[in-house]
């Protein structure tokens, strides 16, 4: 069941590269795709964005639009 969230998160989910500035809340460290409201995580450890922080793709778009 993973393999095939994992697909239909690829086809469909965030490929957008407008991200947020760097957010520290409720000590989860992330950025916010501006187009479509996908979290992805940030470590400060290695300063770089890690993957996205999995929600439900499909819930997030409806909710944001
Ligand atoms: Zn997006």
């Amino acid at each position: 069941m993973e393999i095939l969230l994992a697909i239909f998160d690829f086809l469909f989910g965030c490929h957008h590269s407008n991200l947020s500035r760097v957010f520290t809340l409720g000590g989860e460290t992330y950025r916010v795709c501006c187009d479509c409201g996908a979290k992805y995580r940030y470590s400060l450890t290695t300063m770089s964005t890690e993957r996205r922080i999995p929600l439900t793709p499909v819930l997030t778009r409806f909710r944001i639009a």
